[in-house]
């Protein structure tokens, strides 16, 4: 039972509206025309960064004495052009312990092009190594939390949207604020008591912030949410400005109609164990490696041998034409999924930004797609309608329907990536089987199939259709699905695929002279033997989607009869929604329990927070799109377990918590 929410479609946000005018020292900077004001002071925008933001909220101090194991939580209000938040950067730098990280959060409604960022931040040269990290990855105009990988101890959660509804979407909290936004007169619907609010639920105790204004709305918007303001010496034309703390912050008041998702809170481990070196595996062990936990990845076989073992994948996904919470989810996965892979192989050499086109290839497939085009507006990069020429432009090959265009989706190696990602340092892996699970006094015991035994602070499962094979996780149920590949090489001079092609199988550009599609969907059949009626149904489907290209295949030589082709079975688990299970483990018998009442009423809600196996996680059920769904996935088990911000919105890591299914049985009164 997931609260009502009120998500908008998926839609582009409106870009900043600039003019270019020059500071008091002659350096051109971006003035808001809609807001008639500029995005820094006219006398010198790194001193007033640096006293009204970074001083006020003594950084230098806080982050020189930082020892936590979590990271230093800094949020803002208004993201414009980046520079607060990498003056705060280059200052953590400076002062920070080397094992300390730090984590930026900021707004942003209306997200400046790319091209305006990189002229604005141009002016500070000493700022351009970290600028350029920024620019590289500055995401497209999408509402939600987009997630920047700045260095190996800096993150950065960019939250797009109105500043009130993002915060109050924020699961995570935060040490210092940085109250900015254009003043209060020529924005007061920014400066709304709810926004105040919203930052006091999402602060730690003690929490600073410091702003710019002294207008009468901010001191008492902040008083009435609990923080303490006082005034002190502002900078330039400002004669005085706001700081303060929140000594106690409120109770974060999202959790009460849903208590059963509150997240279990047990400190931050030394060790983990993750148990299934396939995608979803091998991207929980490196991004817990890089907070700096030591993980040991367990497989009975080789990083990505099951169902990340094809040769290639589609990194694609298919939004529904209802805005809806897995749409979402998936979507946010596409762009985190294209942004990892960039930060972690520039060179693509796991994979390749090719394009995925889905074309509309029946009256059904055309009629979803309309309607999805008719009540979304995304960016033209994330997802376009194209006609059949276009198409076929794109592709290389020609294509007689329209479709959906995913420019930034592709095609990934996933066997290579698995590999990859089992190879980073912090990581050890270790070939065998988990055959048994138990809670030790302090952790976790794991029996291994040679006989020995492993123990861990906590215990992430990743192992796929056998991912509920444990008795903590023999509640969550998960279907099989076999499916087949099929490959051929192909002669010289052969026809080129230029996108990823997607009707209802798929066909990636070939890789080293081989040409790789399918696959086959069999749920609830668990042999892995290739078989030639698949080879058939994949050829068949291949021929039904580019009839061109397979002819042309055929008249360069190529070999195109199922007995000649070669491919691979595998099988994917999939949950009986078709989201993915990211996060905690559930105590399923005490959910039963304690919501017992649900079943009998759906709206007498138990205050009793969910409980968990301490310790336990688990990220499964990725299906075919599990190259979309994974990597963000892991981010979100990795951010809690190390009590960070999360990367997505919280009715999203709510729509992932692997206990809905039990409250939802219980509502419609199914629990067993
Ligand atoms: N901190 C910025 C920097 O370092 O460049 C400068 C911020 S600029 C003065 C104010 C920013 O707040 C603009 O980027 C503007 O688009 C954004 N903004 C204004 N109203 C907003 C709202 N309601 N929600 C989120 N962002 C908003």
């Amino acid at each position: 039972m997931t609260p009502a929410t009120d998500l908008p479609p998926l839609s582009a946000l409106s870009p900043a509206r600039l003019d270019w005018r020059r500071d008091d020292s002659g350096r051109e900077v971006p003035y808001a025309t809609v807001f008639d004001d500029g995005y820094f002071s006219r006398h010198d925008a790194r001193l007033e960064t640096e006293h009204v933001f970074i001083a006020a909220n003594r950084l230098p101090e806080r982050f020189a004495a930082w020892q936590e194991r979590r990271p230093f939580v800094i949020g803002e209000t208004g993201v414009g052009t980046g520079l607060n938040m990498l003056v705060a950067w280059a200052c953590f730098e400076a002062h920070a312990p080397p094992r300390a990280r730090l984590h930026l959060v900021s707004t942003e409604k209306y997200p400046l092009a790319r091209p305006d960022l990189a002229r604005a931040l141009a002016v500070w040269p000493d700022l351009a190594v970290r600028a350029a990290r920024l620019i590289a990855q500055w995401p497209e105009p999408v509402a939600g939390v987009h997630r920047l990988w700045l260095d190996a101890r800096v993150t950065l959660d960019l939250h797009f949207g109105d500043a009130t509804e993002r915060l109050e979407r924020l699961d995570g909290r935060v040490d210092a604020w940085f109250l900015d936004g254009f003043a209060p007169s020529r924005n007061p619907a920014m400066w709304h008591p709810a926004l105040f609010a919203a930052m006091a639920a999402r602060s730690r105790p003690g929490a600073t912030f410091a702003t710019f204004s002294c207008a009468g709305v901010v001191k008492r918007g902040l008083a009435a949410a609990g923080f303490a303001w006082r005034k002190v010496p502002g900078i330039g034309r400002k004669g005085e400005m706001l700081a303060g703390e929140i000594a106690s912050p409120p109770q974060d008041p999202r959790r009460e109609p849903t208590p059963w998702f509150t997240p279990p809170v047990s400190p931050t481990p030394r060790h983990v164990a993750v148990i299934g070196a396939g995608i979803a595996g091998t991207s929980v062990a490196a991004a817990l490696a890089r907070r700096g936990v030591r993980v040991t990845l367990l497989d009975r076989q080789a990083p990505g041998a099951g169902g990340s073992g094809n040769a290639q994948g589609a990194l694609y996904v298919k939004p529904a034409a209802q805005t809806n919470l897995q749409s979402r989810v998936y979507l946010a996965g596409l762009l985190y999924s294209r942004r990892w892979l960039e930060a972690l192989d520039p060179e693509h050499d796991l994979w390749r930004p090719a394009g995925v086109l889905q074309l509309a290839n029946s009256d059904k497939e055309r009629k979803r797609q309309a309607n999805f085009l008719a009540r979304h507006s995304l960016p033209e990069n994330v997802v376009a309608g194209v006609d059949a020429a276009t198409a076929s432009a794109r592709a290389g090959v020609p294509i007689t329907d329209g479709g959906l265009d995913y420019p930034l989706a592709g095609w990934v190696r996933p066997a290579a990536l698995c590999e990859r990602l089992a190879s980073t340092p912090g990581v050890t892996l270790r070939r065998a089987e988990v055959t048994r699970l138990e809670k030790a006094e302090q952790g976790w015991a794991l029996g291994l199939s040679d006989d020995d035994s492993l123990h861990a602070d906590q215990v992430v499962i990743a192992t796929a259709t056998q991912a509920n094979g444990f008795a903590q996780t023999a509640s969550l149920p998960l279907q099989p699905v076999r499916g087949q590949v099929s490959q051929v090489r192909l002669p010289e001079g052969a026809p080129e695929l230029s996108r990823v092609v997607c009707a209802s199988g798929y066909v990636t550009p070939a890789l080293d002279g081989v040409l790789t599609f399918g696959a086959s969907f069999h749920p609830n059949q668990t042999d892995t033997q290739v078989r030639q009626a698949d080879h058939a149904a994949n050829l068949a489907e291949l021929e039904r989607t580019l009839p061109a290209f397979v002819a042309a295949l055929r008249k360069a030589g190529a070999e195109l009869e199922a007995h000649q082709l070669t491919g691979r079975a595998a099988l994917r688990a999939a949950s009986p929604d078709k989201t993915p299970y990211a996060g905690p483990v559930p105590d399923a018998a005490a959910w039963r329990a304690d919501y017992a009442l649900l079943a009998k009423d759906a709206t007498r809600v138990a205050e009793t927070p969910g409980r968990h196996h301490r310790g336990l996680w688990i990220s499964a059920a990725h299906g075919s799109r599990g190259l979309a769904s994974a990597p963000l996935c892991a981010e979100l088990i990795a951010s809690r377990i190390c009590d960070e911000p999360m990367p997505l919105e919280w009715p999203l890591v709510d729509h992932l918590h692997p206990g809905r299914r039990i409250i939802r049985d219980l509502v419609q009164s199914k629990s067993r």
